[in-house]
């Protein structure tokens, strides 16, 4: 048997990623496209080599948080667009620290975004493309029944201390931590896994002294230069001094 894992059929076509099996049945082959979507889809478009950088940020940051205790899907990274992950069943829901208030939590509560809050904050939502992705709270997603008040404890430390950590990277190389959204999913044995991407599509990453966005609001609001601001990040973390 080869030392990799090898691409069978296609199981899940995201917005950006596509999630193939392989010949082990544990084991799946993420590919990072180019392909854009903001808004639940309503404006789409695509970002070159937007898959790479997020295919090498993601991999980068998955070994760090592994360095540092995190369980997460992430095996290794197999190609410039693809990774091989720990096959999960993902609990639909997104697990949102937030260091500094933007996006959806500045425009629901009418607080300018940039503003520091004094208390830790962390959103739920329930992962729901048809319903747009509702913020829920803890009650809601037992209710639901996609999870329990026990694994929702576990979700909230795992997700302070993973917030804490990229905060604590992305200081090191002058990028302010906005916000970021993280999914977990139940590995083979039933243990809760880290698992999507962390990459600027789905983290909020401000320049420290300019406050130029180097995310995936650049897309979102037509701020241009795209590519170039993901491009940066990854070039940023992987400088070593
Ligand atoms: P907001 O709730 O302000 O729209 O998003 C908060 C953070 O979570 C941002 O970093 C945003 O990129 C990320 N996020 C929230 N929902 C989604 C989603 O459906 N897809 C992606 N890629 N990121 C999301």
């Amino acid at each position: 048997m080869s030392d990799r894992a090898e691409k069978r059929d296609l199981l899940y076509a995201g917005k950006a990623k596509r999630v193939y099996s392989t010949e082990r049945p544990d084991e799946v082959i993420i590919h990072y496209s180019d392909d854009a979507t903001a808004y639940n889809a309503q404006k789409r478009g695509a970002i070159a080599d937007k898959g790479v950088f997020n295919n090498a940020i993601s991999a980068y940051l998955f070994q760090l948080l592994a360095r540092n205790g995190i369980a997460t899907h992430f095996i290794e990274k197999l190609s410039d667009r693809e990774q091989c992950c720990k096959r999960v069943a993902i609990i639909p829901l997104e697990v949102i620290p937030r260091n500094w208030i933007a996006g959806s939590m500045a425009r629901r509560l009418g607080i300018k975004e940039g503003t520091r809050p004094p208390n830790s904050i962390c959103d739920l939502c329930y992962k729901d493309d048809a319903l747009g992705d509702p913020l829920i709270n803890e009650d809601h997603a037992v209710a639901l029944g996609v999870t329990t008040y026990a694994e929702l404890k576990q979700i909230y430390a795992r997700a302070r201390r993973i917030n804490a950590l990229l905060q604590a990277e992305f200081d090191r190389v002058g990028i302010v931590l906005v916000d970021c959204k993280l999914e977990f999913g139940k590995g083979a044995r039933g243990d809760l896994l880290l698992a999507d991407e962390i990459s600027p599509d789905t983290c909020r990453l401000w320049d420290r002294l300019t406050l130029k966005k180097l995310d995936k609001d650049r897309f979102r609001r037509d701020l241009g230069a795209v590519g170039e601001a993901y491009a940066e990040v990854l070039q940023r973390l992987e400088r070593t001094d």
